[in-house]
């Protein structure tokens, strides 16, 4: 490929702050209102004009990884809950109570973008939207400055600590930390998927449903159709009438921007050809797309590696940290890496290609995980230790939400938005004490920062 040189340029500084936060989903969103509440001065960037990531953007629901594994018993409060009872206030959530008896919190991104608005702006939070952060000036093994840029031009923002909650670490990437990228065999993360919200069938019944369903199945098994599910009755968001189905697929690298191209097209082809295939279905006349959701969501991109990597073996014994910040509950939950679809589902032993997919070949009796083994014991739960947000070589950087330290399969468990919230918190927690005491994330006081975090609510 040919390059081209950027001659120098001395770049105005638009912000300085304690505690930088890029990315505003759920594993940044938190972490600024933390470090905020901590006394910090804080800044949040954020490259859409609203907070939430996949929260938001990707119409990702419900948020998985609240109780405990298969029960009902609350592993992550904190933040999480406060945003669930003010979502609920504006009738975009259940209660707390009622979201612990449901497999997750589900809620309305519209309610959740204003209830992020607010809660930031009530902590003053310096928030700066539209605007990406593109590069990183690093100075004897701490980062200086993030260039960002946005209609205002390329500038530089400083800070003491740095928090990269971009869900790719774009952040500790470009500062040269070390990352890695899906599974070792190949490379390959899980697939990408979009979330769609279909309208028009709030009179739709039962058997109507369950019609359809089976004939979009059949017409899956004859190749018809790129979905791994026929699940499009599916309402994962607040309300109910209409459907919110992840059914969707893509492979590839999501930090490449051709792939993520391709995928946008692509999963909207399919997503129209789904509505064609539905107007045909009796009850489903009047059914229309009411959204697709605004970005392709990546579930694994970039991971750093940390002072400690959280493995699936660790997800699947439930194991305990001294250093325990958040917790997790999510089960070894691979989306085919290779974008098969209908009737492959996850990335099992018991995967129906078997012979014909090369992983399955090389691995199925060393890496990959039974159907009968992905889950922690039931009401039971995994720590994330605080040296999986603590990137190896840059002092003063802490990551959040997905981007943390973490193995192909460990990742799987902890990538769900519960547990990259409760992640969130204890990041900015994090920040705030590194800051107070003139320490690098790296030495906080581990026992000062779970009481704090204990203090404010989040279970540790
Ligand atoms: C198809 C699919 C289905 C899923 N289903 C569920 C589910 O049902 N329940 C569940 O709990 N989880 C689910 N997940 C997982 C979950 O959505 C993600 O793992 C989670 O959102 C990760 O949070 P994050 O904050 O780390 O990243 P993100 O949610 O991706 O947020 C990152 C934020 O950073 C911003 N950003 C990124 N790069 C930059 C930059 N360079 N400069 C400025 N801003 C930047 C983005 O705009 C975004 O707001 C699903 C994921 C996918 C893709």
């Amino acid at each position: 490929m040919k390059t081209i040189i950027e001659p120098q340029r001395e770049l105005p500084i638009i912000a300085a702050a304690d505690v930088v936060v890029v990315g505003g989903g759920p594993g940044g969103l938190p972490a600024a209102i933390a470090a905020a509440r901590s006394g910090m001065r804080v800044l949040l960037i954020e490259r859409y004009g609203f907070l939430g990531g996949l929260a938001t953007a990707g119409l990702v629901a419900p948020i998985l990884g609240h109780t405990a594994s298969n029960g009902h018993t609350p592993i992550v409060e904190g933040l999480l809950k406060e945003m669930t009872e003010r979502m609920h206030a504006l009738g975009g959530a259940p209660t707390w109570g009622e979201a612990c008896q449901e497999w997750g919190v589900r809620f309305d991104a519209e309610a959740f973008k204003v209830v992020a608005d607010r809660m930031v702006r009530e902590a003053n939070v310096e928030l700066l939207l539209h605007t990406f952060a593109t590069d990183v000036i690093v100075e004897d093994g701490a980062i200086k400055a993030v260039i960002v840029e946005s209609k205002s031009g390329r500038q530089a923002v400083v800070g003491k600590v740095f928090i990269d909650a971009t869900g790719d670490a774009d952040v500790a990437f470009r500062a040269g930390a070390p990352t890695v990228q899906g599974r070792d065999f190949d490379g390959q993360g899980e697939s990408m998927g979009s979330f769609i919200h279909i309208g028009g069938v709030a009179h739709v019944t039962e058997a109507q449903k369950a019609a359809a369903r089976d004939n979009l199945l059949a017409a899956m098994a004859q190749g018809r159709f790129r979905f791994y599910t026929n699940g499009f009755t599916g309402t994962n968001d607040m309300h109910l009438t209409h459907f919110s189905p992840n059914m969707t697929r893509w492979p590839g690298d999501s930090t490449n921007v051709r792939t993520l191209t391709e995928a946008e097209l692509g999963i909207r082809e399919q997503v129209w050809k789904l509505w064609e295939f539905l107007k045909t279905q009796p009850g489903f006349e009047d059914c229309y797309i009411q959204a697709t959701s605004p970005q392709v969501g990546p579930r694994e991109s970039r991971q750093v590696i940390g002072d400690y990597v959280l493995t699936g073996d660790d997800v699947l014994s439930a194991r305990k940290f001294p250093d325990a910040v958040a917790r997790g509950s999510w089960y070894i939950d691979i989306h085919c890496p290779l974008g098969y679809t209908y009737p492959v589902h996850m990335c099992i032993i018991e995967c129906p290609r078997q012979a014909a997919c090369p992983y399955w070949v090389a691995e199925h009796d060393r890496t990959m995980h039974s159907i009968n083994a992905l889950h922690p014991p039931d009401e039971d739960w995994y720590d994330i230790p605080y040296r999986c947000l603590t990137p190896q070589k840059i002092d003063n950087l802490l990551v959040s939400g997905r981007c943390i330290s973490a193995t192909h399969d460990g990742m799987a468990g902890a990538r769900v938005m519960g547990t990259c919230m409760a992640i969130g918190e204890a990041a900015g927690t994090a920040a705030a004490l590194a800051v107070r005491d003139g320490v690098n994330p790296r030495d906080v006081d581990v026992p000062a920062l779970r009481q704090a975090l204990r203090d404010a609510g989040a279970l540790v």
